[in-house]
């Protein structure tokens, strides 16, 4: 950790020396929230970004499927948002849905254009837009089916050239925010103790605003694709000074993963035709959602993927279903769903064009599956 003095503060124990770092801005975490706040926030002042192992370790780098916003032709701000609602069960605040809507083909374009993030293109230049469940349309760039690590990587080269003004600190985990009313002053966040795991000791970095973009807490499962860093630390250290903390209850289940090994298989793998398929066969998403079947949102697709295990028709009776893209299986579905392309002709897949779009899902596979597509 790079120090620019050394401090003593007061604790239970008595004063404590400790290193300390000054900046602008810190930010917790350096995921996409955290360096592109980083970003933004460098061209007002000197920003500090910690993180607590490598500075790619969040589960932005494992985001596969994509980001969703309005950027087709024929697709509108309100069809998004009349989808978000409607899968959101009532559990939305319509007034952030309506934000994130409306901002977010700008924050795309951003991430495109200015940051570098190589989504993938037709051959006329418009963004490939992928389609996944509860979206009526084609809506989610990509880069092919490794997303987030894509935006990781440009997020972060973007943030290295600006060293003249963000400082990185990776290895470097957060402990707890300091308050001055921890000293008798007002309930204001003026900095966070740092424990740095290479050299041992834990530092003090002060600044103006700071900024906990720590990710979530999806570790707390046995099975889960997040990485070991998401931990909720963020949230409990902001529940130790007081802060509100809110919808917690609210994590994610994605239905199709490797069996018991936590690697998602992302749902664009539906969206480009694979189907859930039971112990006997049957492709049971057409009972739990007669229109939409495979592309059901995610919530729904889960609960059924719950329901036919717990009653037996897992495969050979066990806790997982069949996510069958071969493109006989795709293709038959297609068709009895009168599935189209884009240019009206019949929706008609080889084995190559599926191992070109899930380069990442055949490759995991291969390593964790021995199985060669
Ligand atoms: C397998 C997978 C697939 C996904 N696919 C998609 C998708 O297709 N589309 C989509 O929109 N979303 C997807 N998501 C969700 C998406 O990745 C996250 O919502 C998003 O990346 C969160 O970004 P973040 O910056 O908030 O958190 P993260 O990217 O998790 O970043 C958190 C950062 O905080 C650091 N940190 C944690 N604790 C501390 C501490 N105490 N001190 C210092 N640093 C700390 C971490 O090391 C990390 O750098 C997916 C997620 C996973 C796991």
């Amino acid at each position: 950790m790079k120090t620019r003095g050394s401090v003593r503060w007061p604790t239970h124990t008595g004063l404590v020396e400790s290193t300390f770092v000054e900046a602008d801005y810190l930010v917790l975490g350096s995921g996409l929230a955290g360096l592109y706040f980083a970003l933004q926030a460098s061209e007002h002042g000197r920003v500090v970004v910690i993180s607590k192992r490598g500075l790619s370790d969040a589960n932005t780098q494992h985001a596969q499927g994509g980001v969703a916003a309005v950027l087709g032709t024929g697709d509108t701000p309100e069809k998004h948002i009349e989808d978000t609602l409607r899968v959101g069960d009532g559990l939305c605040k319509p007034e952030i849905v309506d934000m994130c809507v409306r901002q977010g083909p700008e924050h795309v374009l951003r991430l495109a254009n200015k940051l570098g993030v190589d989504f993938d293109r037709e051959p006329d230049g418009h963004f490939k837009l992928g389609r996944e469940g509860g979206h009526s349309t084609r809506r989610v760039v990509h880069v092919h089916d490794m997303t987030g690590a894509a935006i990781q990587k440009a997020l972060l080269e973007r943030v290295q050239e600006r060293g003249d003004r963000i400082t990185l600190m990776p290895d470097c985990m957060a402990v707890d925010l300091l308050t001055a009313a921890k000293y008798g002053g007002p309930n204001a966040v003026f900095g966070a103790y740092v424990y740095d795991s290479k050299t041992g000791e834990v530092g003090t970095v002060l600044a103006r605003a700071v900024v906990v973009a720590t990710g979530g807490a999806g570790k707390v499962y046995l099975y889960t694709s997040n990485p070991d860093v998401a931990t909720g630390d963020g949230v409990a250290m902001a529940y130790r000074v007081g802060a509100r903390i809110a919808n917690m209850e609210f994590f994610q289940f994605h239905p199709t993963g490797i069996y018991k090994l936590g690697i998602l298989i992302t749902e664009g793998v539906r969206g480009e035709g694979g189907v859930l398929i039971n112990n006997e066969g049957e492709r049971f998403m057409a009972r739990y959602a007669p229109t939409v079947k495979d592309l059901a949102s995610r919530d729904v697709i889960s609960r059924a993927m719950y329901l036919e295990m717990r009653d037996g028709r897992g495969i050979n009776g066990q806790r997982y279903m069949y996510l069958d893209v071969r493109p006989e299986t795709v293709n038959k579905y297609a068709a009895l769903d009168g599935r189209r392309r884009p240019d009206g002709s019949p929706y008609l897949v080889t084995a190559e064009e599926i191992l070109g779009k899930l380069p990442d899902i055949i490759d995991f596979c291969r390593t964790y599956l021995g199985i060669d597509p």
